[in-house]
């Protein structure tokens, strides 16, 4: 049976509950054991499809097709773990399927009520991603202790050690303790007070991890674990680093992973970090340095692109290089024109994205990449946009794509009504219903690569697997006027009949995926297209200086 270690996190959301989990995670991995992790999220959208970026940051997606939450982003990056359905629950999912359940009758006339029949869900829920195959679920609650929302996962939690015993669960409790500058002092109070926020609803927690810019003095620690009834080696720090692949490493400088040992009465080896330590030497001190812009509608809040963002300090990691990213609204573009924006840069990058926002400005950029010979990467949108472009100024077509313009005269990416889809092995039909929700192309489909492209150079294989996250795709009736105008292509579906992958053929690196490469990349398995793009990006500037 695993053994389960509950993250909650206290005084301020925003502490890095997530990479907490993931680093933990890491660490434990590093230890040899298997491990799960968990995000169970308070709020009431069944799943985080629907939310906006602008509120919540992106959202991840698994292989199966999941929309979630962007923590389960770090839990990949940081531990071997590929998510699923069972990765990611909301209390809009807790309640929805015991709501589905009472209007079927499961209930033999019961009232149904939070406790016993939510927590009962959720304790579901949480053993359901606990399966043999894994040493350790790793479960973070969302949220701030204290929140109104996070009780029924509270109170769950609290339940689960009695049912499964106390050498099988740990809770660990994120803290902030904050510096106040005017009295030069650590403060110590807030962790205090969440602690007996949590002890209230009769969780202890086992360890603290405390949040904290300057080292924790040996007698804070002992003043916070007297206060809140802890060994004062169960009082962790967690400073601040400056990249968050440290955190484990910073972890077991504090020794929390002998700690966990103890405390799960495990008996494990000593984690090896050597990977880790490699891919911070790596970050820290780079060889090579680029610059790429991210022209997109969603800049000025980074979380909306935070795996594109890690993907691509993976694709540094992967030339020893650093990788400044610069953020371009592409609505910018368009009052201030290309130029003034993407001169200075080494390497042009247009993400996913949905709505006719900005999108001439996007096009503006693959139009610069294209003519400039900027290296150029587009994903999903950023592809669509690029193929666009391509069929407007090289083949002097009236192009869109019909999200932008239904009735454009040559629609280029378009909606198509039926395709064979890969993983069910059905004809998916769109109705007009559907266009409006309902089907997008979601999770890993596979690709075939056609030798001698940029794309197969880099995966250096015939045969991939990436995750999408869309509705509109190439218009095979314009593929033999385009490639015949230079235009490559250069992965497929296994029938051929979808475009995946799109190259130029006069050109040093141009590439739009259709995919989402970037929920895939590792900072220990850098994807291969960020690797070659970052590395077309430095080679273009090594070129200048020679
Ligand atoms: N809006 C486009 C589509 O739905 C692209 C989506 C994306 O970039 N993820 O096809």
């Amino acid at each position: 049976m695993p053994k389960y270690i509950f993250i909650t996190g206290g005084v301020v959301s925003a502490l890095g509950k997530g990479i907490a989990a993931a680093a933990i995670g890491a660490l434990l991995e590093a230890k040899g054991l298997r491990v799960t992790i968990q995000k169970l999220d308070p709020y009431i959208n069944v799943d985080p499809g629907t939310l906006s970026p602008f509120e919540h940051g992106e959202v991840f997606v698994t292989d199966d097709g999941c929309e979630t939450d962007l923590d389960l982003g770090h839990y990949e990056r940081f531990t071997h773990l590929r998510a699923s359905v069972v990765n990611n629950y909301t209390t809009g999912r807790i309640y929805f399927n015991v709501i589905t359940k009472e209007r079927r009758g499961d209930y033999l006339g019961d009232t149904v009520q939070v406790v016993p029949h939510i927590t009962d869900e959720i304790k579901e829920a949480i053993k359901s991603a606990a399966s043999d195959e894994y040493d350790i679920n790793i479960v973070e609650i969302g949220g701030t202790v204290g929140d109104i929302e996070s009780l029924p996962f509270l109170e769950a939690i609290r339940q689960f050690r009695y049912h499964v015993g106390k050498e099988n669960v740990l809770y660990v409790h994120l803290t902030l303790v904050p510096y106040i500058k005017t009295a030069g002092e650590l403060k110590t109070k807030p962790t205090q007070h969440s602690v007996n926020e949590l002890r209230e609803i009769g969780i202890q927690p086992d360890l603290l991890l405390c949040r904290t810019e300057r080292p924790l003095p040996p007698e804070m620690k002992r003043k916070i674990a007297i206060h809140c009834n802890l060994d004062p080696d169960a009082v962790i720090a967690a400073m601040d680093v400056s990249t968050v692949y440290e955190v484990p490493l910073s972890f077991m400088e504090e020794g929390l992973d002998k700690l966990i040992e103890k405390k799960l009465a495990l008996n494990l080896r000593e984690p090896d970090v050597e990977i880790w330590n490699q891919v911070v030497e790596r970050i820290k001190n780079p060889k090579y340095e680029c610059s790429i812009a991210i022209v997109g509608k969603y800049v000025n809040l980074k979380d909306s692109y935070k795996s594109l963002e890690e993907a691509l300090i993976h694709g540094g990691i992967a030339n020893n290089a650093r990788v400044n990213l610069e953020w371009v609204d592409s609505e910018a573009i368009e009052t201030h024109g290309v130029e003034h924006h993407l001169s200075e840069v080494d390497g042009i990058l247009v993400p996913g994205g949905f709505g006719s926002r900005g999108i001439e400005g996007k096009i503006a950029a693959v139009q610069y990449a294209r003519e400039k010979k900027i290296p150029y990467f587009g994903i999903c949108l950023g592809m669509q946009l690029a193929v666009i472009e391509f069929g407007r100024h090289v083949c002097g077509l009236s192009a869109n794509s019909t999200e932008f313009d239904v009735k454009v005269k040559d629609p280029l990416i378009y909606l198509m009504e039926s395709w064979y889809n890969h993983r069910s092995g059905k004809i998916e039909e769109r109705t007009a219903d559907s266009q409006m929700g309902g089907t997008m192309r979601l999770g890993a489909y596979p690709a075939v690569l056609i030798e001698g492209t940029h794309a197969f150079k880099a995966y250096g294989a015939k045969e991939i697997s990436e995750r999408h996250r869309h509705r509109y795709e190439f218009n095979n009736k314009y593929r033999e006027l385009l490639t015949s105008k230079g235009l490559v292509i250069s992965g497929l579906s296994p029938d051929h009949e979808l475009v995946e992958i799109i190259e130029l053929r006069d050109h040093p690196w141009f590439l739009g995926c259709q995919f989402h490469p970037e929920f895939k990349s590792r900072p220990t398995e850098p994807h291969p297209l960020f690797s070659a793009f970052v590395g077309a990006a430095i080679r273009e500037k090594r070129e200048l200086f020679q």
